[in-house]
């Protein structure tokens, strides 16, 4: 590849030896690319240079003159203080420096320099104490002073003056020999500069709008090549035909259809028609299913599995947790009762004995639907014909389960559902390589759940709450504090609880306990005993989080709630508010920190999770949002995903248009521009896998 030139190790370059190159790597920087991409964290205009007769007290000077004298001067014992004398065409001033006594050996009188700093004109004669200086060279540029000047995040034993020669020098050594590598007519469309030419202004802009004029393409650049790693990836997922075809009949989907207590909300019957129309496509659905809590995804999910059914193929449904999975099941089989469909649950609560006569129904074809945990795709279970893979809540549906489906001889249609709120923008990045399906209403008739936000003194009143809520025939969830340290310690604050809610608060009414460490078996009958309404409080660790539906269900209380994550809060209290009654969240904490009370009040003031989730991201950026690796998020060095959204819709079209124009032409024609999104996406995080 012809900008290889960018992989270039760093300890070769000019200015840098392996001493410096250890300092380097501590900012991550390796190679000649990666310290070209090391960019300003801002800029100091030192630009307009004057006398120092006509900078006021007070202001950043910036002065060019002449040496003409030095003194040294002792006023304490661990302080000296360095004063050159410097004439600077129109009169003298001194340049003074602190406990830096070299000074006086590197600047000998008839030294041109220039220095910046603070003047001081207490004194009579202009003084300024100097932050940073520089000596004019016989060539006469400038890197420190008399421009602007890039100021660079760095790292112990590395200065600015430092950086900036680094970054100088190898600028100049690369510059002219980085070839282009986005399109002309991108560039053309979008007025952006050449890669030399952003490269340079960027360190080293002669004004301000040459260093924005770099960054917009820059962040374009980034962009780009991020939505294009991603539309490779899509296209690698379905540009191989499926060897499945469903009947187009629908006559047990309509049935089903016709049968449900409910009619479907717009948003759902919409959502549905891109779904079944992408099943019966002769490429493989790789389909993201968004919707907030309580949208009614699950039916949706119903009707794909009962079209494979019906097609004489089979599905999988896939829960993040066994009790999700036993949920989905009750569900499935409620909703399937006399469509003659046979639907299964591979679980670790069922017995070894029937868990072999199930596996055998899966092999044999037999078992149309199949439901369980993550592990179902994975080892021990083989299909007969499976052809649509359906992944509930959140898990990102990977390389690797695909690669273990496609050794099997499977290219299913993949649907992955998500209550996880993402700004839509986000969901461009974090799901860039899936077409998109978004529930954007819920059914009719659900009232907002009323959320508050109250100290831990107010406990009497939350009782009384729940109290009157369960005397009307409803039941509470009471979720414990989240400590994030133990596990041990979460359960054990659950039980505790649970006793002194049995014991002492409502010894009348049957309390249950729910939490990671019980057997799938015990989960399942606590489970149970609360969705038929013998359980009437739910005592639980945040394993409910995702998922549950119990309708009667119309209290929520969360323990300590600002240990909690906004998005986490939200996916709690979509717990309930599942019906048409009144539903109530008491969030009960002692916040201490401001960002602690601020997702709080953002809970008690919007029910949207895509509102919350913009309000996550201001509050917290998205870093901190999806942890970038385990999330999926790339690590961007320029762009930011919040001011840049638009940007990266543009990029996102534009990577798109660009695979379909010329897509296969990428190895010899953009040798250039491929190459690039390798280095940048592909070596280190893998953030694009695209084997
Ligand atoms: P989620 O999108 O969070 O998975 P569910 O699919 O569990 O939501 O649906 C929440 C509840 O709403 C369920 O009890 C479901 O039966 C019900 N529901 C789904 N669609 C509708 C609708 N169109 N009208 C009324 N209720 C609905
Ligand atoms: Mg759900």
């Amino acid at each position: 590849m012809d900008n290889n030139i960018l992989t270039k190790p760093i300890q070769f370059l000019k200015m840098v030896g392996p001493r410096r190159a250890h300092l380097l790597a501590k900012l991550n920087i390796f190679s000649l690319g990666d310290l070209l991409y090391h960019f300003p964290r801002e800029y100091e205009d030192r630009s307009h240079m004057q006398p120092a007769s006509r900078f006021p007290h007070g202001s950043n000077a910036v002065v060019k003159g002449t040496v003409v004298g030095s003194e040294e001067l002792r006023p304490r014992k661990n302080m000296t203080i360095t004063k050159l004398g410097v004439h600077d065409g129109t009169g003298v001033f001194f340049a003074v420096w602190f406990n830096q006594a070299y000074i006086k050996k590197q600047v000998r009188p008839g030294t041109n320099i220039v220095v910046t700093g603070k003047m001081d004109k207490s004194f009579g004669v202009p003084q300024i104490k100097v932050t940073d200086f520089e000596k004019i060279s016989t060539s006469g540029k400038l890197l420190h002073s008399g421009r602007i000047v890039p100021m660079y995040p760095l790292t112990e034993k590395l200065g600015q003056r430092t950086m900036r020669q680094i970054m100088y020098a190898a600028l100049q050594e690369s510059v002219p020999r980085i070839k282009e590598f986005l399109p002309s007519y991108i560039l053309e469309k979008y007025k952006l500069p050449s890669i030399g030419a952003a490269l340079s202004k960027i360190h080293f802009p002669e004004n301000l709008k040459q260093a924005e004029n770099a960054r917009k393409r820059l962040v374009f650049e980034e962009l780009f090549l991020l939505q294009l790693g991603l539309a490779i990836r899509r296209s690698k997922l379905s540009n191989k035909k499926k060897d499945h075809v469903y009947c187009n009949g629908m006559g047990l989907v309509s049935r089903l259809m016709q049968s449900l207590p409910f009619n479907l909300t717009k948003a759902q019957k919409r959502v549905w028609d891109e779904i079944s129309s992408n099943m019966q496509s002769s490429f493989p659905m790789n389909r993201l299913l968004q919707g907030d809590v309580g949208s009614g995804k699950t039916i949706i999910c119903i009707f794909a599995l009962l079209k494979a059914a019906e097609s004489g193929l089979q599905g999988v449904l896939m829960a993040p947790t066994e009790i999700l999975a036993e949920q989905h099941y009750i569900n499935l089989k409620k909703h399937l009762h006399g469509l003659g469909v046979r639907v299964v649950i591979v679980s670790g609560a069922v017995p070894a004995k029937e868990k072999n006569k199930i596996l055998d129904q899966i092999s044999a074809g037999e078992a149309n639907i199949v439901v369980g945990t993550h592990a179902v795709i994975q080892e021990t279970v083989q299909f007969k014909n499976l052809s649509l893979v359906v992944v509930d809540e959140q898990h990102r549906f990977g390389v690797r389960q695909r690669a273990i489906l496609q050794r099997k001889g499977f290219t299913p249609d993949v649907l992955v559902m998500t209550a996880t709120p993402i700004p839509r923008t986000l969901t461009m990045t974090v799901y860039g390589e899936l077409d998109i399906s978004v529930i954007d209403a819920l059914p009719p008739g659900r009232k907002p759940v009323k959320t508050y936000a109250v100290k831990p003194s107010a406990w009497n009143k939350v009782y009384k709450l729940m109290h009157n809520q369960i005397e009307e025939g409803h039941q509470a969830y009471l979720v414990c504090a989240l400590v994030e340290e133990s596990e041990k310690v979460d359960i054990q604050s659950a039980v505790d609880t649970a006793e002194n809610l049995q014991k002492q608060i409502f010894p009348d009414y049957k309390v249950g306990l729910l939490h990671g460490r019980m057997t799938p078996d015990e989960k399942d009958k606590t489970m149970s005993s609360f969705r038929e309404g013998n359980t009437n409080i739910l005592v639980a660790t945040s394993v409910i989080e995702v998922g549950v539906d119990v309708p009667n269900a119309t209290v929520i209380i969360i323990v300590d709630a600002h240990r909690f994550g906004l998005a986490q809060l939200h996916q709690l209290r979509g717990r309930v508010g599942r019906g048409a009654r009144q539903s109530y969240c008491i969030l009960v904490s002692e916040p201490g920190t401001d960002e602690a009370k601020e997702r709080l009040r953002a809970m008690t003031m919007s029910n949207d999770g895509f509102r919350l989730a913009e309000m996550d991201l201001k509050i917290r950026g998205p870093g901190e949002l999806f942890g970038t690796r385990q999330s999926g998020l790339p690590e961007l060095k320029i762009a930011d995903l919040i001011t840049n959204m638009k940007t990266m819709g543009l990029a996102r079209s534009e990577a798109l248009s660009f695979m379909d124009a010329h897509g296969e032409q990428r190895k010899y024609d953009y040798n250039n521009l491929f190459g690039e999104m390798e280095r940048r996406f592909m070596q280190k995080g893998d953030y694009i896998d695209i084997s």
